[in-house]
């Protein structure tokens, strides 16, 4: 067991409930949420389809007996069909951020609210957040529930805020230098790119305070840690979420970093197969699933993520009995078909990761030419290794080629391009683009 990067901390001592004490109240938690959304048209129906009642709900394995809720019934009741109380009861509305199409919106009451900044509180105090922080908000304040769902956890735990939004990075660092920011919140890509201008700047990095990050919003590896951490160094702490369930606050890392603790006092996850839709066992990749027990204006039920990742239900030293999920290895939405086989962006981003000599920014372009898909990796050196000898280039493209078809199978078309010309991202990163929807 890896020892804690920091000092343990509990926010609230719901975290360290014996495991049948949580469960009875989730038990208890999700007859009342079935209730509470029984009027609601979509699960009105879908409870007469199924003939299921609270009454059903005897054991947690009965939530097998509840339907699913996809991204597609949200659009089908878009904009704010799933709405569980009247609107006079709503006092925010915030929406996905479209990375996979048009937007949804979800909704919040007072006490949705306050449960959000209650759950941020919780997973940023597991990641080392401490009141006497000073903390950057490098996440866009708006729609997208980053920045306003980890603003409000930051307050309650009585830190600092600096609500810097995102982009622009000379002014984001002269935040740091000048208030002395110990913290950083923004994705593990904005991390990326804050790393880099401090380089290409030649800051000193003793004029920055920085000592943790809170990174989530979008996939990132272990090796990319490293780097941000080694780069800025500081501690970079993983956290998930997503509106539908609630905004960032669904789970996070403790200090022990062997996954992401997941609230299930307030979130019962399964994980499956998003083929056959039963549950795959512990360890083993499925796709999220997640029942929202004690929303009031947006409890959605059995909502399936499309996100990717296994579930670890080992006892974790930190204490917390919860469930921890593992990072985030694609979406199932993610996951290009190529000729035929599945590969996800994590792989690409993993083979390049163990290339000496790759930065850690590239690009997937998709085509299909005649009847049969090509792809194209857009790969940008590093500027210790940018050469012009031929041969090395040659020779690193090569291997870039060999490394990608050892993990997924496909060979690849690799170019490399030269230091600081793909793009940069504030927000969530977009490395794939795919032109084939286009020819067909
Ligand atoms: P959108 O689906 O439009 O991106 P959101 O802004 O709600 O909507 O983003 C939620 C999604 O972001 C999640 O479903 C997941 O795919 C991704 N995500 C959030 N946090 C993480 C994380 N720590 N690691 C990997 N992916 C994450
Ligand atoms: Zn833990």
């Amino acid at each position: 067991m890896d020892e804690p990067v920091a000092k343990n901390r509990v926010w609230d001592k719901n975290e360290l409930m014996d495991r049948p004490e949580l469960e009875n109240l989730q038990l208890y938690r999700l007859r009342q949420v079935m209730d509470r959304v029984s009027h609601v048209p979509f699960y009105h129906q879908a409870f007469a389809e199924k003939g299921v009642t609270p009454d059903d709900i005897r054991t947690l394995e009965d939530i097998q007996k509840i339907p699913f809720t996809t991204k597609a019934d949200l659009r089908d009741h878009y904009p704010l069909g799933f709405l569980a109380v009247p609107r006079n009861k709503i006092l925010r509305y915030h929406g996905s951020s479209g990375t996979t199409g048009r937007p949804t919106f979800v909704a919040y009451t007072r006490n949705d609210l306050d449960l959000w900044a209650h759950l941020c509180a919780r997973f940023l105090v597991a990641g080392g957040l401490l009141p006497e922080h000073t903390v950057q908000i490098a996440f866009g304040y708006g729609l997208f529930t980053g920045g306003f769902g980890l603003h409000y956890g930051i307050e309650k735990v009585g830190a600092a805020i600096i609500p810097a939004a995102s982009g622009n990075s000379g002014r984001q660092l002269l935040l740091m230098q000048d208030l002395q920011t110990d913290v950083l919140v923004c994705t593990p890509s904005y991390a990326l790119r804050l790393a880099e201008v401090i380089q290409q700047e030649q800051l000193d990095r003793t004029s920055l305070a920085l000592k943790y990050a809170h990174l989530g919003a979008e996939p990132w590896s272990e090796d990319i840690r490293t780097h941000i951490e080694k780069e800025l160094d500081i501690l970079a702490f993983n956290n998930y979420g997503l509106s539908e369930v609630i905004g960032p606050g669904v789970s996070g890392e403790c200090v022990y970093r062997n996954g992401m603790h997941i609230q299930e006092d307030h979130f019962i996850v399964e994980c499956i197969d998003p083929d056959t839709l039963e549950p795959v066992p512990p360890g083993e990749q499925g796709e999220l699933v997640f029942t929202a027990l004690t929303k009031e204006a947006f409890p959605l039920l059995r909502y399936r993520t499309r996100d990717i990742a296994s579930l670890n239900p080992e006892p974790c030293p930190c204490g917390r009995t919860s469930v921890r999920m593992s990072r985030i290895t694609g979406r199932t939405d993610d996951m290009l078909i190529i000729r035929g086989v599945n590969v996800f962006p994590s792989q690409i981003e993993q083979a390049l990761l163990k290339i000496e000599g790759t930065a850690p920014h590239y690009q997937i372009v998709v085509d299909r030419p005649g009847s049969l898909d090509t792809v194209t990796v857009n790969v940008e050196m590093s500027p210790a290794v940018f050469s012009d000898r031929m041969s090395d280039l040659q020779a690193l493209r090569d291997h870039i080629v060999r490394e990608i078809q050892s993990i997924t199978g496909i060979q690849m078309q690799v170019n490399l391009v030269q230091p600081q010309t793909l793009e940069r991202f504030t927000g969530k990163a977009k490395r794939v683009i795919d032109n084939r929807g286009a020819l067909s």
